[in-house]
């Protein structure tokens, strides 16, 4: 069979951050290596690196099947190209999956749609293909023979038993998939899932609630044979066993692999294994993705983040005095007002963060607690889950206010930025123009409002 898959775009407009941060399809890629062992032909799309539309991909070849992977924010597109495909070739096979779908596979339920995929179990897409009995099948919706959808339960998928990604497509686009100033990173998966629950992330919720982790030897021999200088290991926490990231950092060093490292964990990690993080800084890591979230204990025990601020500036002053580089990322309340905006900017200024990443909280679709927002939401699109949008009514300030606070936040941290240096590969009038228009339009700015 022929089988197109695809990652659609997030945006249609300048505002998203192409050419800054690319994510490597590694999901795209793990189940071409699958389809490729039976004998099928793949070619993947990924919107991030290439510019023609849906029709012409789809029109280059008698495609069986297309599979579409994405967030929340793809889901229009998911469903358009879904729609399309039916229009122009009914026999055509359509499938989604991806984080969207293990949790809000009911918004996929339409009748463009053919499977829908809530788990990391990609065998099933071949079986799927082959026509293998669905009905044993865990972790898919399918329709009957009357076409009402059937919701097989989801079940945790061991990650050890997906093969290496075919990263054929990664190396055929070299100038592009990188993080930052960090070009061609190749993104490396040693676990699904996360352990711990913070009220507002839906990571924990992926692989049907359950951690599942790889062989931490195994993780270092596929990085060995990757070629290329930069690594993305992008486990929701990569800095959560001391001995699997001390086995991680031995085997590193015993086989003298040089890379540069970008990696998420956690300030509670940091904070107490300084030793570790000075082996890491000496094998590479570069960039510490860390999940600060707010400057106040009382907001990060509502997050339940089991974590304190003490932590967070401990792990800042440690990052800082090795040299690693610390993206620490915050959440603005929906209760904020002037001086939490004006909080954060302080403290990123007074502890030296140079990174600083801010989303706007947006309630999670696929959480229970969606719920508890629903009857405040300001918007139903999709495609404004990207936490640059409010999408959800601001409790002590009105929309407008709230977003002129943002950009007013924004163009400081973007000044400060660009003061330090920081992103001296950015087009920073572009940005900071952006941010303007939008202050004085108090509304998100975008090309296609
Ligand atoms: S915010 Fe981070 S630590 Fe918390 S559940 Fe999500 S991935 Fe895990």
């Amino acid at each position: 069979m022929k089988i197109l898959l695809v990652h659609p775009e997030t945006s249609r407009t300048r505002y998203d951050f192409l050419g800054i941060i690319e994510n490597e399809c590694i999901d795209l890629e793990c189940i071409s290596a699958i389809l490729q062992s039976a004998n099928h032909f793949v070619t993947i799309y990924d919107f991030q690196v290439e510019n023609e539309s849906y029709k012409t991909i789809f029109s280059k070849d008698t495609y069986d099947a297309v599979y579409f992977t994405g967030r929340t924010m793809q889901e229009n597109f998911m469903l358009e190209y879904c729609a399309y495909t039916k229009h122009v070739r009914p026999s055509c096979i359509t499938m989604i999956g991806g984080l969207h779908a293990q949790l809000n596979y009911k918004r996929l339920e339409k009748d463009a749609v053919d499977y829908i995929f809530t788990g990391y179990n990609h065998f099933h897409i071949l079986e799927v293909l082959e026509g293998k009995n669905i009905e044993e099948m865990d972790s898919i919706c399918y329709k009957d023979a009357s076409g009402n959808w059937i919701e097989n339960p989801k079940k945790a998928f061991d990650i050890k038993k997906l093969p290496l990604p075919d990263r054929t497509y990664f190396y055929e686009h070299p100038n592009h998939y990188q993080y930052l100033e960090l070009k061609h990173a190749a993104w490396v998966r040693a676990s699904f899932s996360c352990p711990y629950s913070c009220s507002f992330c839906h990571r924990n919720k992926m692989n049907a609630g359950t951690y599942s982790t790889r062989d931490i030897k195994d993780v270092v021999d596929e990085i060995a044979q990757i070629q290329t200088e930069n690594i993305y290991l992008c486990d929701d926490d990569f800095l959560l066993d001391k001995n699997r990231v001390q086995t991680f950092v031995q085997e590193i060093k015993k086989r003298n692999i040089k890379k540069k490292y970008i990696c998420y964990g956690r300030s509670d990690f940091i904070a107490k294994e300084i030793d570790l993080m000075e082996d890491l800084r000496d094998i590479g890591l570069y960039y510490v993705l860390v999940g600060l979230e707010d400057i106040r204990d009382d907001k990060l025990q509502k997050y339940h983040k089991l974590n304190t601020q003490n932590n967070n500036q401990r792990a800042l002053e440690i990052c800082n005095a090795l040299g690693i580089h610390m993206m620490g990322m915050f959440v603005l309340g929906l209760d904020f007002e002037k001086q939490d905006f004006d909080m954060i900017y302080d403290w990123c200024k007074k502890h030296r963060l140079r990174h600083v990443a801010v989303s706007i909280f947006t309630p999670e679709m696929g959480l229970s607690s969606f719920k508890e927002y629903e009857d405040q939401l300001i918007t139903d699109n999709p495609s404004h889950w990207d936490y640059l949008y409010l999408v959800v009514k601001p409790t002590k300030l009105s929309v407008r206010k709230y977003y002129f606070y943002y950009y007013k936040l924004l163009i400081k941290l973007f000044l400060k930025a660009k003061r330090e240096g920081v992103y001296d590969f950015l087009d920073y009038n572009y940005f900071i123009q952006t941010f303007i228009k939008s202050l004085i339009t108090g509304k998100r700015y975008k090309e296609d409002d």
